[in-house]
């Protein structure tokens, strides 16, 4: 056996986070380790999903390649701040794609759940952090594994 086959290691970088839509058309390679995963249970996280929480794995903007069609982009104006946040989708089968905003500059974010292997992402070797847990819904438990904010880590 080889031995350095023996443990994983943290997120190597000789082997890059890969994903992309449902229906394929969308591809993406991310490379460079996630600067931290975000679970984000707002209720805005919760309707433009259609789920309990956005699951955004952050990046540096350069280090998202994107192939395939170009996806689609809805710009969102907060109520609150005036500030933009871009989500993408797949134009052909809607598939969230993640988003990229005017709050932090040179991020890009791609959902958990459109990586080709979700179990590469470990809490215990990165920084996860759930956050606005204040509108979490009462049906999704959280692990104690990572970081809680009722609100946002920011805030
Ligand atoms: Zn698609
Ligand atoms: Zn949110």
């Amino acid at each position: 056996m080889l031995s350095n086959n023996a443990a994983p290691k943290v997120m190597s970088d000789s082997r890059p986070l890969t994903g992309g839509c449902v229906c394929k058309s969308v591809r993406y390679v991310c490379t460079g380790e996630p600067q931290r995963v975000t679970i984000c249970h707002c209720l805005w996280c919760q309707r433009r999903t259609g789920s309990a929480f956005g699951t955004e794995v952050v990046f540096a903007e350069e280090n998202v390649s994107l192939s395939g069609i170009e996806p689609a982009k809805y710009r969102h104006v907060s109520d609150e701040s005036g500030r933009w946040l871009d989500t993408y989708f797949c134009p052909r089968c809607g598939s969230n794609l993640g988003f990229t905003l005017q709050a932090v500059p040179g991020i890009r974010t791609v959902p958990a759940g459109t990586l080709d292997e979700p179990g590469l992402l470990n809490p215990k070797q990165m920084k996860f952090r759930h956050v606005f847990t204040r509108s979490r819904r009462t049906w999704c438990d959280l692990t104690s594994e990572v970081e809680a904010y009722e609100r946002h880590f920011r805030a």
